[in-house]
């Protein structure tokens, strides 16, 4: 497959074009909708939303790894996780330090000093002569967009996401989906410390198909921790969302307040496999229930209609939370609105993950490969190996100057993976894209 890779230079920039497979790969989650048809018209499975399909659907608790895990909300799963909501992160794994340490000798992490804030908080600053605009440190708190992490999504779509869940308000905003036609899914970034606290809104979410992703355990500013705190920041709360979903590993996390550079999505990616989403729009509904407010519900639903009436290229990926019932009701009065503007909406890690939302799984029923064939194998260096699909994985690939494999000043190398797994019931592959990561060696 890499033979195909293609490069073309643009001033300095070096750009890579690789054919995964020859599989085509639908950039949008209409994937689900555009199964490889049999004889006849219309689909040959009965739809999510067909009333049928609630009589066949698949039990998830049956779509597991095989392991037994203490059922979430038993004092046997809530035990023997790091503190909640900690001033320092939890200590992670020595399993994780040891594949952090390896990515650190391949020179796969940014050598750089964390950012730091001033005990006010603010905006983290960096040590003199780096400059947070730049490639090498690219902050996100400064806007700037790492090649390989996600801020916008395909055009003509919305992926539909929330932040800092579950808590209380989660159980409004899936009464409000499941009264919508087709009970939309969603994405839900969970903080691991909230999820030891809210075992029924993380049931709620995982049983009614939502898929989960990452938004660290204590919640920092993550461009001011170390590597180790970062490993520990993410690591516990895949750990949890792994063990408390029949053995799911998240493939997508959110950096809290969008606050990532080339050092942490480096360790997300080279650590953990995770992809880093950000957004292209936020409603600042954090702050309705501020006191002052720091928006109102006036304000968002104004922000909304000029978002949805305006272009569709690229598409939105709106930051909200599940935070308050007054988040909540600020995605409500939106959502007629999203639907009336024609935009294709679905979750947004099925959106960016075309269908597959967990590194080792489809979705929230379909089958799980154990965590072995995947992240821990891809951290700590054995070999990869998948029963269910055909996988490519790994190839490193360097472009730019001469003698490839030297780490030379000024090198860019570009790492390309993607899994593809074919599905039986929806009769088609289905595989990670865009999984570049771009380093400065
Ligand atoms: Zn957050």
């Amino acid at each position: 497959m890499l033979a195909g890779a293609t490069t073309t230079t643009l001033g300095s920039t070096l750009l890579l074009s690789l054919p995964f497979f020859s599989v085509s790969v639908l950039a949008h989650a209409g994937a689900h909708e555009s199964a490889r048809g049999l004889p006849g018209p219309g689909y040959w499975y009965q739809r999510d939303n067909h009333p049928v399909h609630d009589l066949f659907k698949r039990d998830s608790a049956g779509a597991t790894d095989g392991v037994s895990y203490p059922a979430v909300g038993s004092d046997g799963w809530s035990n023997g996780w790091p503190t909640q909501w900690s001033n320092d992160s939890p200590t992670p794994r020595a399993e994780w330090v040891t594949a952090l340490n390896a990515a650190v000798a391949r020179k796969a992490i940014p050598t750089y000093a964390p950012s730091t804030v001033n005990e006010a908080g603010g905006i983290p600053t960096y040590a003199s002569g780096l400059n947070p605009n730049d490639a090498s440190v690219c902050s996100g708190t400064y806007g700037c967009a790492i090649p390989g992490d996600v801020w916008n999504a395909p055009d003509g779509h919305i992926g539909i996401s929330f932040d800092d869940g579950p808590l209380p308000p989660t159980d409004p905003l899936l009464d409000f989906l499941d009264a919508q036609s087709g009970k939309p899914t969603v994405t839900h970034f969970f903080i691991g410390s909230n999820i030891l606290e809210q075992p029924s809104q993380f049931t709620r979410a995982f049983t009614r198909g939502d898929d989960l992703a990452v938004h660290t355990w204590t919640h920092p500013m993550m461009t001011t921790k170390s590597n180790e705190d970062v490993v520990g920041e993410i690591g516990w709360t895949m750990e949890l969302i792994h063990n408390s979903t029949g053995g799911r590993v998240p493939r997508f996390w959110r950096p809290p307040y969008g606050d990532t550079d080339t050092r942490v999505s480096a360790i997300a990616k080279e650590v953990f496999g995770l992809t880093t989403i950000v957004w292209n729009q936020d409603t600042a509904d954090w702050s309705l229930t501020d006191s002052p407010p720091g928006t109102s519900l006036s304000a968002i639903n104004s922000s909304y209609s000029g978002w949805l009436k305006g272009s569709k290229s690229p598409g939105l990926i709106v930051l909200e939370h599940e935070l308050s019932n007054d988040s909540v009701d600020a995605f409500k009065a939106a959502w007629p609105e999203i639907v009336a503007e024609g935009w294709q909406i679905s979750s947004l890690a099925t959106l960016i993950g075309n269908g597959t939302v967990y590194l080792n799984a489809l979705d929230d029923t379909a089958a799980v490969n154990p965590v072995q064939d995947v992240v821990l194998a891809a951290s700590v260096g054995l070999p990869k190996s998948s029963s269910a699909a055909p996988t490519q994985s790994g190839a490193n690939l360097q472009a730019g100057g001469t003698g490839a494999g030297t780490a030379a000043a000024g090198w860019v190398e570009y790492q390309c993976e993607a899994y593809c797994r074919w599905d039986e019931y929806r009769a088609k592959f289905f595989c990670s894209a865009n999984r570049f990561t771009k380093r400065t060696l």
